[in-house]
């Protein structure tokens, strides 16, 4: 890796076998001294940890597997987790992504410096991009719905609702899976969508330990529903669209 890194790392990890596909972006409100400390208490790594002030740390090489995602789902994936086939990459966030301030500049530029060396070297698609909640949303807040995904989009990473194509059909459920959620549970599913694309429809829960606790609200269902079906459907063809994409430097 060519960005600038303090190597601090884990005894928590097993060689790959398959080939790195994801990047999961998760977030922790202590420091990454403190976050090591856990991790290490619970035989868990992760692959790289970003400060607020944009400092990495490689807690693991990406050519290793890392216990970071635990039980996780993307597109109906057949594996039990996501850990095998992604890189972790956790971010300092003081409010756990309640709010925008939790991603100052400094963060987001190092971010972006780990993202773009992390796609070229492992040939990672940019619609793989994704967040912990995304994966694992009954039991995952991570990293927030202040994380500034659009922003993300904007420098090449993840996906963002395209309105100018025409959006599929089908039920909200099909739809949900269409993007990659598992919805087995379908209000987890739906809530999760919107901490990614719709956050003005999440509940701002300043317990911290309580949002923990529950993840989403059980009874949740959305505000302006007009706006979410027209969220829902533009995301699914922005993916279906990304899915499509053939890049010169990849081979598939
Ligand atoms: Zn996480």
């Amino acid at each position: 890796m060519s960005f600038r890194r303090i190597i601090n790392h884990s005894p928590n990890y097993r060689n790959r076998t398959q080939p790195i596909r994801y990047i999961i972006i998760h977030c922790s409100k202590f420091s990454p001294e403190k976050q090591i400390e856990i991790l290490n208490e619970y035989k868990l790594s992760t692959h790289y940890i970003i400060s607020q002030t944009g400092r990495v740390t490689e807690n693991c090489p990406p050519e290793r597997v890392a216990y970071h995602s635990g039980e996780s789902h993307w597109l109906q994936s057949p594996e039990k987790s996501l850990n095998e086939t992604s890189i972790g990459i956790e971010l300092e966030a003081p409010h756990l992504g309640q709010t925008t301030e939790d991603y100052p500049r400094s963060l987001r530029s190092a971010l972006t410096r780990v993202l773009k060396e992390l796609s070229k070297v492992y040939n990672i698609r940019p619609e793989n991009v994704l967040g912990h909640s995304d994966i694992a949303p009954t039991r995952k807040i991570d990293p927030g719905c202040g994380f500034p995904w659009y922003k993300l989009y904007r420098n090449g990473y993840g996906v963002w609702p395209d309105f100018k194509q025409t959006s599929p059909k089908g039920s909200e459920e099909e739809l949900l899976q269409t993007i990659g959620y598992d919805t087995s549970d379908l209000t987890a599913a739906r809530y999760a969508f919107c901490r990614h694309f719709l956050p003005e429809e999440v509940l701002i829960n300043n317990d911290l330990q309580e949002l923990l606790d529950n993840p989403y609200p059980k009874d949740f269902t959305v505000q302006n529903q007009e706006k979410y079906q027209l969220y829902l459907r533009a995301t699914a063809k922005a993916y279906e669209t990304a899915r499509k994409k053939r890049y010169w430097y990849m081979e598939e």
